[in-house]
């Protein structure tokens, strides 16, 4: 996009203001417009969030912020995480006593981090409030848009009523309209009007409920201390065939908590709170000595019981005018942490391309002939097409691992062919680094490879692990092995049990 062109973000969230400040470096003229109030202001949260919470930022977002083009953004951001170099399983033995078991999930010790949703999205948000060529507008609910006129409306909301009243309608013009504006992204509702987008969704059944574990307070009146009351750089998960309950740390040594679990359970749980602190006895053991029966009644009954809703559409854009990124085009299931991931990394590729046509633009003679079709509504309703015909793809691979990842998650954590494949594909990581072996859940989290790639060199690690099986099963040094395994099986069986795990 060569010259500046008038861009409006819908959606302040932590998509919609990366994009903006992506545009906003390119030298556009920038507006954004966020239904809810500015999350700076105090007492604002995160829409069906019931305060700032924690989320797991991998690669893929931080190269978002590292292709910014905005000095220091990336450190701001990062110095308050706290890496998560694993999980840790909790649960119980059969002789009833409980135990923690930790997983790294990189053999060459690379972290996620937890991540203040809420902080990330204030810095960006403070860097767009200095930038002369941008304009934020908090309260604005987009309502209308024609993608043919480049037109859009938008509710005004009076911020100051807890009664969301309608102050007035507004109409504004632009030329590229970027969609974040999340799940049930009205930017796609209206541009389902004008291409022949499909569109699929799917709520699974189950819903989450958020839980705080407070952390131990030693105040002194100098220096109050925080002290975690489980490991800080573990994700915590209580797996559990049907159910799973999460936590993650946050720097002021409190852990979000997450409870997934089927719905007619919440409807049973639900009819009877007082239930609540033996559920969790039975199902998550140790979590009642970390957050006091009340308190799980508390949060349980207060906080909201919300759906989880998995999407894919395709193209995501219309002509030279809209495109549609982050939850607005791809809303995935959170069990393989990606969600806000994956829509940092669409605004890095989406701005790639744009910037590679609009090159194009720069390139050609403006005396030429030829100069009509290279305008930069030409070049980038040629970028908008690129960028739709690349990235749905891998934006459907990640939306079917994270699918898939919560089976893995509640119920394939503790099983031994599992654990035992991923001991192989990192020993082949370690000791044979040339073939280029890792495991899946590296490739998704600590590379910036597309996921669709992922999948296919999982995939094909995955078959030569079989055919070296069998190929081994079929040699005498095997039926050695197997005499001497059988002797010392009680051995292995400790070894394994040692191993690391680690898919999230
Ligand atoms: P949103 O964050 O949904 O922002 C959209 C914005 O648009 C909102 O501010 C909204 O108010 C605004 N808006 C909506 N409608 C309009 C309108 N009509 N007009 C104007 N503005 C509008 N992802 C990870 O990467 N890692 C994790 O660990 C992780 N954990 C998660 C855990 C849970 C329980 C859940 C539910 C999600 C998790 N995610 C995680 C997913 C992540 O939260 C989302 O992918 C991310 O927030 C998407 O960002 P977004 O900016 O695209 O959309």
């Amino acid at each position: 996009m060569g010259k500046p062109q008038k861009i409006v973000v819908v959606g302040a969230g932590p998509v919609g203001s990366l994009a903006a400040l992506y545009a906003a470096q390119r030298g556009h003229d920038v507006e954004v417009y966020e239904l809810r109030p500015d999350l700076r202001d105090p007492g604002t949260i995160p829409l069906n969030f019931t305060r700032s919470i924690n989320l797991a930022i991998s690669e893929r977002g931080i190269n978002a912020m590292r292709h910014a083009g905005q000095p220091g953004l990336l450190e701001h951001v990062m110095a308050s995480t706290i890496p998560m170099r694993g999980r840790m399983i909790h649960g119980r033995r059969p002789n009833g006593t409980l135990f923690e078991h930790s997983q790294d999930y990189d053999v060459k010790g690379r972290a996620i981090h937890a991540i203040d949703r809420a902080g990330l999205n204030k810095r960006v948000l403070d860097i767009l409030d200095d930038m002369p060529n941008v304009k934020l507008f908090f309260n604005h609910k987009l309502t209308g848009a024609d993608y043919r006129t480049c037109k859009a409306w938008f509710e005004v909301q009076d911020s100051n009523s807890d009664n969301v009243s309608r102050a007035e309608e507004i109409g504004i013009s632009f030329d590229l309209m970027i969609g974040a504006d999340g799940a049930h992204s009205a930017v796609r509702y209206h541009l389902m009007k004008f291409t022949r987008m499909n569109y699929q969704q799917e709520y699974i059944d189950t819903l989450w409920c958020e839980f705080q574990l407070k952390p131990v307070r030693t105040d002194t009146a100098a220096e109050p201390l925080s002290r975690f009351r489980i490991s800080p750089n573990h994700l915590h998960i209580w797996p559990g065939k049907d159910f799973m309950f999460i936590a993650i740390p946050s720097d002021d040594g409190s852990f979000t908590c997450t409870l997934f679990m089927p719905s007619k359970e919440f409807s049973d749980l639900e009819s009877d709170t007082s239930k609540l602190p033996a559920f969790f006895d039975s199902h998550f053991p140790g979590v009642t000595d970390l957050i006091p029966a009340e308190e799980l009644i508390e949060s349980f009954n207060s906080n909201p019981h919300l759906p989880l809703i998995s999407l894919k559409c395709k193209p995501y854009h219309y002509g030279s005018s809209c495109v549609v990124v982050g939850d607005a085009a791809h809303a995935m299931v959170p069990f393989y942490g990606q969600g806000m991931n994956a829509g940092m990394e669409d605004v890095r590729i989406l701005f790639s391309i744009l910037d590679k046509h609009a090159q194009m633009d720069e390139t050609n003679d403006p005396a030429s002939e030829a100069t009509t079709s290279t305008t930069p509504a030409f070049q980038r309703s040629l970028a908008l097409a690129e960028y739709s015909a690349v990235r749905p793809a891998d934006a459907h691979a990640i939306n079917d691992l994270a699918l898939q990842n919560y089976v893995e998650m509640r119920a394939s954590v503790l099983s031994t062919r599992y654990r035992l494949r991923k001991f192989l594909e990192e020993f082949m990581s370690v000791h044979f680094p040339t073939l280029g072996w890792q495991t899946k859940y590296s490739r998704v989290s600590f590379s910036n490879e597309g996921y669709m790639d992922v999948i296919r060199k999982s995939d094909a690690q995955g078959r030569a692990l079989v055919r070296s099986f069998f190929a081994l099963a079929a040699s005498p040094f095997a039926v050695t092995a197997a005499l001497l395994g059988y002797k010392y099986r009680r051995s292995i069986g400790n070894i394994l049990r040692a191993l690391p795990n680690g898919y999230p």
